[in-house]
């Protein structure tokens, strides 16, 4: 491979249009991030067409399985033995390998993929056109070739136990049922001796092999009675790649997008194939590469700060751009985590911080979902600029503080759920309207539904208070973030509250039913459960 020079410079069509899509991108990401958009122009460029040269090379292996058959058959090519196999499947695998035309047949398979096979790194590429089977043949083990075997059933002896008497020679005398007696007498047929000699074996107690047909022998069960069985050796070759590429022909940091991205390039339409060409030297199978791509440097003013980064391919890609968004939001951050741990005005820092527009988007996220699709959302939001470290910390402050500042108005909402859910049992049950409803039910089987209804209703009500007090708070927080006439787009998590509001609502109906118990309006049910602990209790 010959050794590119570095620096290479040749000019570039579309370098304008490279810099104003970077352009566009870092303004994108600087959009209600505290940097304004006519603040944030390209300083410099230097952005110049560079070529490099890289090979696919390709390691055949054999990929073998085996299988066998009962019966003489040839699956391939035949062969004498399992070694005589292993010898012509060495044989096959040198011989394609030093074939001028199956070479150039595998290598058509590497360069007809959609990635032209560029950047392949140890991946396995099947070469079913070389697919091969190799058979022989083996006298059957088990009969020696005979192709019988003796029966299973009767080992060889041709007779099997009588299937009447279990091989006993005798059964139980129809005549008198084993009773011995007839109508007070010694049965005339067994004479009293309650069994008679099996008319089925005549007293022998053995009969007629039925699965050999009184043979003493059957097909033999390994070769399905052909006396011989086939073996198959299947060869499926296979080319493991290797890639390598001159990495010193290149910058460090275009090098590095070749290292994790390489595969990607060609089909993304970042790098172009200048040429290519099947390596057909003496043991190398493989195919040669030379592509080009724009890269250089560009250099983008942030209000008075400069930001240095990298362009890289005709997509325009910024590499190596710092993370300048984790120091332009950090002073909101630790306010942040200032709230976090209850300092100060907690809503209030919220919405200061909030004007980030990242951070926006974390707690819109952090209310909806959990914190490791929150996480994931602000990384594809920002896949420059923002550390992966800086997403998180966003996501779990996102989410701590929204739970402070809900904290107090959760609770009072459990308070009022449960306070309208105790007057709504208390009608329901000391009133009393259930008992009136139960009046109209069929039958008193179904009577358990009027109770457990009310249960499922004051859990949802609950719920639903619990979830409203806190909204109140979020909307005081979060509500500049929202959309105009979207104010009730964010559903709060009720977190453990909720248990505490589903336990009251199965309470509170049981202590109003045993109330209603004092006046014998209580539930049928109850009151047969209640009895029952009563007089358990009682002894
Ligand atoms: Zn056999
Ligand atoms: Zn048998
Ligand atoms: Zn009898
Ligand atoms: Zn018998």
């Amino acid at each position: 491979m010959t050794q590119t020079p570095y620096p290479q410079s040749a000019a570039l069509s579309n370098e304008q249009q490279l810099v104003q899509n970077a352009l566009a991108r870092v303004r994108a990401l600087f959009r209600g991030n505290g940097v304004k958009q006519e603040n944030i122009q390209i300083a410099s460029h230097r952005i110049s067409r560079h070529t490099m040269n890289a090979g696919t090379y390709l390691e055949l292996k054999p990929a073998v399985a085996e299988k066998n058959m009962p019966g003489k058959l040839v699956s391939g090519q035949q062969v004498q033995s399992r070694e005589d196999a292993m010898r012509q499947i060495e044989g096959t695998m040198v011989a394609a390998a030093s074939n001028a035309t199956v070479k150039a047949q595998i290598t058509s398979v590497l360069l007809q993929r959609p990635d032209q096979g560029f950047g392949l790194s140890k991946q396995v590429i099947p070469l079913d056109f070389l697919k091969k089977d190799f058979s022989w043949q083996e006298g059957c083990s088990t009969c020696h070739g005979t192709a019988q075997a003796p029966c299973q059933r009767c080992q060889g002896k041709r007779t099997e136990p009588c299937t009447k008497c279990s091989g006993r020679g005798l059964m139980i005398c129809p005549t008198c049922r084993a009773t011995g007696l007839l109508q007070g007498q010694k049965c005339s047929r067994c004479f009293g001796q309650r069994y008679v000699p099996c008319d089925l074996c005549q007293r022998s107690g053995m009969m007629r092999c039925r699965v050999c047909n009184a043979t003493g022998t059957m097909k033999c069960p390994t070769c399905a009675g052909q006396g011989w069985k086939t073996y198959v050796l299947s060869l499926s070759p296979q080319a493991v790649t290797y890639f390598e590429y001159d990495a010193k022909a290149v910058p460090k940091p275009a090098a590095d997008v070749f290292e994790t991205q390489a595969p990607t390039l060609i089909q993304a339409g970042k790098i172009k194939v200048l040429g290519r060409i099947a390596d057909d030297k003496e043991n190398v199978l493989g195919a040669n590469y030379e592509v080009e791509f724009p890269f250089g440097e560009v250099v983008f003013a942030l209000g008075k700060k400069e930001v240095k980064a990298s362009i890289f391919g005709f997509k325009g890609d910024i590499v190596g751009f710092p993370y300048v968004l984790d120091k332009m939001i950090g002073p909101a951050v630790e306010e942040l985590e200032e709230a976090a741990n209850d300092v100060g005005n907690v809503a209030g820092k919220i919405k200061k911080a909030t004007r980030y527009r990242v951070i926006a988007q974390g707690f819109l996220s952090a209310s909806r979902t959990s914190t490791k699709k929150t996480i994931a959302h602000l990384m594809k939001l920002y896949d420059i600029g923002l550390s992966l470290g800086m997403a998180e910390k966003i996501a779990l402050l996102a989410d701590s503080t929204t739970s402070r500042i809900t904290r107090k108005p959760r609770y009072y909402g459990l308070v009022l759920g449960l306070a309208a859910v105790a007057a709504m049992d208390a009608a329901y049950y000391l009133l009393p309207a259930r008992s009136k409803i139960a009046s109209y039910l069929p039958s008193v089987k179904f009577d358990f539904v009027l109770d457990i209804l009310p249960m499922l209703l004051g859990g949802f009500i609950t719920l639903m208070a619990i979830q409203f007090t806190a909204s109140g708070a979020i909307r005081k927080a979060l509500g500049h973030l929202m959309p105009k006439g979207q104010k009730s787009g964010i559903v709060p998590k009720a977190g453990s509250v909720a248990w505490w509001g589903h336990a009251g609502a199965v309470l509170i109906p049981l202590g109003m039913m045993e109330a209603a118990a004092s006046y014998s309006t209580a539930p049928y049910w109850y009151e047969l459960a209640r009895n029952f602990v009563l007089q358990t209790i009682g002894g």
